[in-house]
């Protein structure tokens, strides 16, 4: 609670030196190429782009950060574009496995949450897509608060990048599981998987970065075109169409079989495994009948179950299924031959965990 009372004052603060009449475009949203641009229009080296791109990827928020660039540069630099994609409001560490939330403000004034979970040797930087979602899952902390706009691949970049250098930790993998439908975001999204597995960036190989979708057919084929070896995880929650709609309202537009098929279209394309999530409340999908339905609407396709057991939200209705629920329901898919496994639950004293992200801070926060 300390941490919260801490934010609540650095908001304030923030507040007050708000910049919103700002129209330069974002360091971050320039890759390598622009980069060059940049420094080719100015009649400047070459080797200057690269120098410009070793700053961007240690997360400098300043201009006058970069040591080995010449003034005229930086001031060319800063008319143009806004060193900083986002200024870090607090990181709070979870006392109990490591895992890390940043809350950064948006140079329009916004906020989102980035987490940094720990398993071992991996260090998973968990990015949000949006400002706020449109989807309005019933069991989500996030439905409710709106949507206001899509991340720009700087400000997607910049998560990651930021949450480097302010935690100190090699990353080795990415997920976009934050706040906020990534597949409503795919023209960011797509050049933001490439910066990230760039060899003379971030060199995250794709087999490492995971996007999650509430499971949109058109986007997700319009993703399969793109054939990027990543991990998709579908969040699928309900093995019939019926029970899709209660807890995710974005199923009324979206047929089952249709995000089957898509599925189906994307294992082809990518040659990759699906995940779906499944998360589980007491009582509403985690009945016997339950796994054996998904077990057979998922035969034969190439792919994973990922068992959450549910976060509890304040408001909402759903409780977290019994653990020994849990086993069973995980037991029933491994005998019909799904493979299957429970997520861990981390950074749960920060609430960092799955849907959490964003409403605690949003009675205090409205840009
Ligand atoms: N819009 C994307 C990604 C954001 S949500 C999507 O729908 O996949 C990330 C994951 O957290 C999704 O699987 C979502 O369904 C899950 N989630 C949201 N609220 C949750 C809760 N209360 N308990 C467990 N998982 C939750």
């Amino acid at each position: 609670m300390a941490t919260f009372a801490l934010t609540w004052v650095y908001w304030e603060e923030i507040e007050r030196t708000m910049t919103t009449t700002d129209n330069r475009r974002l360091f971050y949203d320039l890759d390598r190429d622009d980069l060059l641009g940049f420094v080719e229009a100015g009649g400047w080296p070459r080797y200057r782009a690269d120098q410009l791109y070793d700053w961007q990827q240690k997360g400098i928020t300043d201009f006058s950060e970069m040591k080995n660039v010449p003034k005229t540069i930086r001031e060319a630099l800063s008319d143009s574009f806004i060193a900083a994609p986002m200024s870090l409001v607090s990181l709070e560490a979870s006392a109990f496995d490591g895992t890390k939330k940043a809350l950064f403000q948006l140079m329009d004034g916004h906020a989102i949450e980035t987490v940094l979970m720990r398993y071992g040797e991996q260090r998973s930087v968990c990015v949000s897509s949006q400002v706020g979602c449109a989807m309005g899952c019933t069991f989500c902390a996030s439905t409710g608060l709106g949507f206001v706009r899509n991340l720009s691949v700087g400000e997607l970049i910049g998560q990651v990048l930021l949450m480097r250098k302010e935690s100190r930790e090699p990353l080795t993998h990415v997920t976009v599981m934050g706040i906020g439908e990534p597949l409503l975001n795919l023209s960011a999204l797509i050049p933001f998987i490439h910066r990230l597995s760039d060899p003379k960036g971030l060199n995250i190989s794709m087999r490492r970065i995971t996007v999650s979708t509430c499971g949109l057919p058109d986007m997700m084929l319009e993703l399969a075109n793109a054939a990027l070896p990543i991990n998709v995880a579908v969040s699928l929650h309900a093995p019939n169409q019926k029970l899709r709609e209660q807890l995710m309202p974005i199923a009324k537009q979206v047929d089952l079989e249709t995000l089957f098929d898509a599925c189906r279209q994307l294992i082809t394309k990518t040659g990759r495994r699906i995940t779906f999530e499944y998360a589980l409340f007491d009582k509403v999908n985690d009945r016997d009948e339950d796994a054996m339905e998904l077990a057979d609407r998922l035969h034969g396709m190439l792919c994973h179950v990922n068992l959450i057991p549910a976060n509890e939200i304040a408001g909402v209705p759903y409780r977290k299924s019994p653990a020994d629920r849990v086993k069973r329901f995980l037991a029933l898919l491994e005998k019909r031959r799904i493979v299957a496994s429970v997520r861990r639950e981390l950074g749960s004293d920060i609430t960092a965990a799955c849907g959490q992200l964003r409403r605690k801070r949003e009675s205090w926060i409205t840009p």
